[in-house]
């Protein structure tokens, strides 16, 4: 019988898969088990359909079975099977222009990208075999017809005989080369993982004979004779058939989800906090999560890839599907299983899409609210999970323009200067004084540092509870939260912290206009633009001097951003020099604006770079300072 050719583009996937050399070919096994446990649903369901009595879901099986010799894998299924028709249009044309156009668009692209993302069925047997016979025999059908194909070059149909319905295909296996071995897909063994690691949560259990050993019995044997033993086979179940995830929560223990989580995901902790959940309706799935309790080695490095596993009707099609999660909630783990997946997921890549968007929306709001409750009611647990991986929370809240903010801004925690450890922002506002505007944050290095700014003083006078800021993202993440509940954010340093009177507020203009030209000289005399104003302030108590700035760059992101790699420095925030209005080094200031110029210039330095210091900046001309602290001492003895 002449050879029938192969449909364009099914000819240009086949060429992909015999070409391959991507390196998880091992999926094949996944592939044609899905399309026999698809055929097994849908005998079962026309079965329902028809009203056929008798059949139960226990008579169907899928099997392997291995001639090392010959090199042959075959699996069978008694599922629908194919008529002679079917062979034709469903094995010699292709479905899935979905993946095709991908690699069109993609044509530079590694073959890894169309293998790892979608489902590439049937003819992906051929990245294994160079020689694939499907014989099949449809339901209801008196006849059985044999499909075959060494490659691209076409396939041939013939009669052929099979008892009852259903399909095999069998693959013989290719050559090793010098490169690849593929003795692997002839090892019972080494199918039995691939089972049980692709295909285990498969409905229909997968059988195949397994040799095995054991002792021979032997009733004349004397105490110290060797033991013997002899091999037999057995058929075994590779599949659990039900996953984990498939159970009721009431169903499996704690242990249960704590053991299948260290398998799994290759952990020796376990999880801090297991999320079971069953939906349906818009997005019908399970999804089993897990928060880690303590963060991977990699976590916050470049390397580490964010994603959690997608099964399709219980078969594995992707294992680390990064668009299921946001990067704010990267740290979670787990799996998400969805039969509305099975069919799209291979033929309309687009539908596939919306789906998970779907999917993916609804476990970001599971994610918040599981870490909520566990805010609330087990702030212990909390507070360790925020130690790991508050600091990517915040970059959430911060990152893609605050998109996730709301998402977010309930989980936060800052340190409390009053509580003296984390606390809530929503916490922080139930304890504002009935006078408090703002919800105050001060930043540095360290709690200890922060504690002493001087910029904290007059507030701590006055009894308002400031959050310390110690991490690079913290004052971004306020910045880009901007409020909360209506109360706004505001930085010790900013200029208005809304702390005076009416009355106070007129004072120090006045007193401002007054010292106008003493404030204008100081300014000159620092020199080069490097602040943008000196001003007089009521912020302070005891200190004199403190640096603040003016605009939406704080002194604290300028350090920030210039830290970070690849920046030009050039990034300045406005300064402003702060005298405390009420310190006698104000009238030590005019007094020398009228008499010593020149020493109103070294003053003016030496305060600017005090001012440095408190705020832990670098400081430019540190001998020079060195030098003017000690002139003034031999000066004042
Ligand atoms: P998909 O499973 O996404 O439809 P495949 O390339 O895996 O694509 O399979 C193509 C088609 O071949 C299936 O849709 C099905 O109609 C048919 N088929 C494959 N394997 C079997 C089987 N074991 N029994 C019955 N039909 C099958
Ligand atoms: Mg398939």
């Amino acid at each position: 019988m002449a050879q029938k050719q192969f449909q364009a583009e099914s000819k240009r996937l086949l060429d992909l898969m015999i070409h391959s050399i991507y390196t998880h070919r091992e999926i094949f096994l996944r592939e044609l088990i899905s399309n026999a446990s698809d055929a097994i649903d849908k005998r079962y369901y026309h079965a329902l359909q028809d009203g056929e009595s008798g059949l139960t879901r226990d008579q169907f099986e899928i099997s392997i079975t291995i001639d090392k010799e010959k090199r042959l894998l075959t699996l069978s299924d008694n599922g629908c099977g194919m008529t002679k028709e079917d062979l034709e249009t469903d094995l010699g044309t292709i479905a899935r222009s979905g993946s095709l156009d991908f690699k069109k668009n993609n044509e530079q692209k590694e073959d890894i990208d169309i293998i790892g993302q979608f489902g590439v069925g049937f003819y992906s047997a051929f990245m294994v075999s160079d020689r694939v016979t499907v014989v099949s025999r449809a339901h209801g059908a008196d006849e059985a017809w044999k499909w075959e194909s060494e490659g691209a070059d076409g396939y041939d149909i013939d009669p052929s005989e099979k008892d009852s319905c259903g399909t095999d295909i069998t693959l013989k296996i290719k050559e090793n080369t010098e490169e690849d071995s593929f003795d692997e897909f002839l090892d019972p063994y080494r199918i039995r993982s691939l089972v049980q690691k692709y295909s285990d949560y498969i409905r229909y259990p997968i059988r195949m004979e397994m040799e095995k050993s054991r002792l021979k019995e032997n009733p004349d044997a004397k105490e110290d004779d060797k033991p013997e033993y002899e091999t037999y086979t057995e058929i075994e179940t590779l599949n659990s058939m039900v996953p984990i995830w498939k159970k009721s929560r009431s169903e499996v223990k704690p242990e249960d989800y704590d053991q299948f989580y260290k398998e799994k995901f290759y952990d020796y902790e376990d999880p801090a906090r297991v999320i079971h959940s069953s939906t349906e309706g818009t997005a019908t799935y399970n999804a089993l999560l897990f928060i880690p309790a303590h963060a991977p080695m990699n976590y916050y490095t470049r390397d580490y890839e964010k994603g959690l596993q997608l099964y399709a009707s219980g078969v594995l099609i992707m294992d680390k599907c990064a668009d299921l999660l946001p990067d704010c909630f990267s740290f979670v783990r787990g799996l998400v299983d969805s039969q509305d997946l099975s069919l799209n997921i291979s033929r309309e890549m687009l539908q596939h899409d919306r789906q998970l968007k779907i999917i993916a929306s609804r476990l970001e709001k599971k994610i918040k609210s599981e870490l909520l409750s566990m805010l609330q009611n087990d702030r212990e647990k909390y507070e360790a999970f925020y130690k790991n991986f508050g600091l990517q929370l915040k970059y959430g809240a911060y990152g893609d323009y605050g998109a996730h903010k709301d998402l977010l801004k309930d989980l936060l925690m800052f340190y409390s200067s009053r509580e003296q450890k984390l606390a809530t922002i929503s916490e922080y506002i139930g304890r504002m004084k009935a006078d408090q505007k703002f919800i105050y944050y001060a930043c540095g290095d360290s709690v200890e540092h922060i504690a002493s700014l001087p910029q904290t003083e007059r507030l701590k006078e006055k009894d308002f509870e400031i959050l310390y800021l110690t991490e690079e993202v913290d004052e971004f993440c306020l910045t880009m939260l901007h409020e909360y509940d209506g109360k706004e954010f505001k930085s010790v340093s900013a200029e208005d912290l809304d702390l005076e009177s009416e009355e106070e507020k007129n004072e120090l203009k006045e007193r401002q206009e007054e010292s106008k030209d003493l404030l204008e000289a100081m300014k000159a005399d620092i020199g080069d633009g490097k602040v943008e104003a000196v001003r007089l302030t009521k912020r302070l108590k005891s200190h004199p001097v403190c640096l603040t700035a003016e605009g939406g760059l704080s002194l604290e992101m300028e350090k920030v951003l210039n830290a970070m790699p690849g920046a030009n420095a050039d990034v300045k925030a406005r300064r402003v020099l702060e005298i405390n209005a009420d310190h006698p080094i104000l009238a030590v200031l005019s007094d020398l604006y009228a008499n010593d110029r020149e020493k109103l210039a070294s003053y003016a330095k030496m305060l600017y770079t005090q001012a440095l210091l408190i705020e832990g900046m670098p400081v430019e001309d540190p001998v020079a300072f060195s030098n003017q602290v000690c002139e003034l001492m031999v000066d004042k003895k």
